[in-house]
């Protein structure tokens, strides 16, 4: 078993060489709850300075707990605005788990997600998009049928804008211009 002034050496080191957040996390949680049961048996075992120490592990932990869960949170992100807040939270991150190496990591996950959100559309537009097709989608399965042979209608776009065509086109040439209830649906 190591000696209390060894553990915190090994943190040390550990803190100024891994960059494997899940392994450091691992390690710190393991050691302090060690440090801590060693603490209440025999206080005078630390030093001022090694509880100075690791009283500023309880923030690094929370640190990189907080970075695994926004990790996970990178695959959700599909819009500009998402990965422009994740990215400031990484950049936080990596400020608090400054000035260890791990910090490196979540600096880097912040470039990145910075870079992709340069390629993400706004949010706003996003959900504009989304509503939109789904109005779409709500009309066409209204069940509107064909005039002249009754087959299901779809809508069609044309450089005039939205119609509605018949399904077994080019069979059939039904088609009907939108309703304008039917065009205020869909916010044209
Ligand atoms: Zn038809």
């Amino acid at each position: 078993m190591m000696s209390i002034s060894e553990t915190i050496e090994s943190l040390r080191v550990a803190l100024s060489t891994c960059t494997d957040e899940h392994k450091l996390l691992a390690l710190i949680s393991e050691q302090l709850s060690l440090l801590r049961s060693s603490h209440r048996q025999s206080k005078s075992d630390f030093t001022n300075e090694s509880i100075q120490f690791l009283k500023s592990l309880n923030v690094v932990e929370s640190a990189l707990r907080e970075f695994i869960e926004a990790l996970d949170e990178k695959d959700w992100i599909h819009t500009h605005d998402d990965a422009q807040e994740l990215a400031c939270r990484f950049g936080e991150l990596g400020e608090q788990l400054a000035p260890y190496l791990v910090a490196k990591r979540a600096e880097k996950e912040m470039r990145e997600l910075i870079s992709k959100a340069k390629t993400l559309p706004f949010s706003a537009v996003r959900a504009g998009e989304i509503d939109f097709h789904h109005c779409l989608s709500h009309l066409e399965n209204s069940g509107k049928k064909c005039r002249k042979c009754g087959a299901k209608m779809v809508l069609r776009e044309s450089q005039h804008g939205y119609f509605w065509g018949c399904s077994t086109f080019p069979k059939c040439f039904g088609k009907r211009w939108l309703s304008s209830e039917e065009a205020m649906l869909l916010d044209l």
